[in-house]
């Protein structure tokens, strides 16, 4: 995934891709590894499952939605060497949740990475907001986090550690939000949400990190996907949006997908209950960026 020279333009067209696919890195650093990427068949998820196939783990892209595009993300894996399979489920449903997980077992023999991308927003003013609107963003973007995090754990631990693969038994990628500190007005459910994430990783890491499990967030800030696509398809919305980051350029997936493989890989093992911000400094209080 070359990044650098994609030569970024100041505004982004909607119409270009939104994933490069380059020829297959060389190094392999998750090879013989299995990862789940859930929500992958769009936007982050697809950029993270591909990029754990080009760092040569076998990838399950789940959808919900988008079967066409998870196929084609599972031919990208395979063309890299890897092995994959494409599988719908509802994060927020159990039943869907564990029968993903039982195919998982079947077909690879278990899970070393898990990444809980699938996430979704329903906006509304404070007071004009559903139950049904809070319970869908709070079922998908945490309980959703929590069901595939507890199925990876018990995986995890049924496995243990296995010598030569990976120095942990496990590692959880949990995407969370620059929300999960930024408050964020109109989107209470999914500050909420994102809020819980954090929490509930660090939570999990502490209990698991004797078994050698690992639990870390990413917290993106202003990525080019379909969930915030008013943010960055017009000129005016684009400029708009720049004023919230000092990096002046709108995150790409690359951008996540390099540090997800960075903290599901071995270079990272030490770290475990952390949250990564790979934001374009967003969260640096932008206001003061000229003194205040
Ligand atoms: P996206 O809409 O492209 O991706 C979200 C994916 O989740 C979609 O593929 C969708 O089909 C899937 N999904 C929704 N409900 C699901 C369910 N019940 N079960 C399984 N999958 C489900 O948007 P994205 O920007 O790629 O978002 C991915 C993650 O990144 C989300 O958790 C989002 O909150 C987070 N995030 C995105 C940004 C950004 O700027 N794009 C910023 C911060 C955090």
């Amino acid at each position: 995934m070359d990044v650098m020279n994609k030569g970024y333009a100041p505004f982004h067209d909607p119409t270009l891709p939104d994933v490069v696919m380059p020829s297959c890195p060389i190094e392999k650093k998750l090879r013989g590894q299995t990862a789940l990427v859930t929500g992958a068949s769009s936007g982050i998820g697809k950029g993270i499952a591909i990029g754990l196939g080009h760092a040569g783990a076998d990838v399950v892209v789940n959808y919900i939605s988008g079967e066409d595009e998870a196929l084609a993300i599972v031919e990208e894996v395979k063309r890299c060497g890897a092995k994959g399979y494409a599988h719908r489920a509802d994060v927020s449903s159990e039943d869907d949740v564990q029968a993903m997980f039982a195919r998982l077992q079947d077909e690879f023999g278990g899970i070393d990475i898990l990444v809980n991308n699938a996430g979704l927003q329903q906006d509304a003013a404070f007071e004009e907001m559903t139950l049904a609107q809070w319970n869908k963003v709070i079922g998908v973007n945490l309980t959703g986090q929590f069901l595939c995090s507890r199925e990876a754990v018990r995986a995890f631990k049924r496995r243990g550690v296995r010598e030569g693969v990976s120095c942990s038994a496990g590692k959880i990628l949990c995407i969370s939000s620059v929300h999960d500190v930024i408050p964020w007005a109109g989107h209470v459910n999914y500050a909420a949400s994102k809020g819980g994430v954090s929490l509930m990783m660090k939570s999990i890491a502490q209990e698991v990190a004797p078994w050698r499990i690992r639990v870390n967030a990413i917290s993106p800030g202003a990525i080019r996907t379909p969930i915030n696509m008013a943010a960055w398809s017009t000129q005016e919305a684009y400029q708009e949006l720049m004023k919230l980051v000092p990096y002046k350029r709108i995150g790409e997936t690359d951008d996540i997908a390099r540090a997800a493989v960075w903290l599901a890989s071995d270079d990272s093992d030490y770290i475990t209950g952390a949250t990564l911000y790979v934001d374009g400094g967003m969260t640096l209080y932008p206001g003061f960026e000229t003194g205040g």
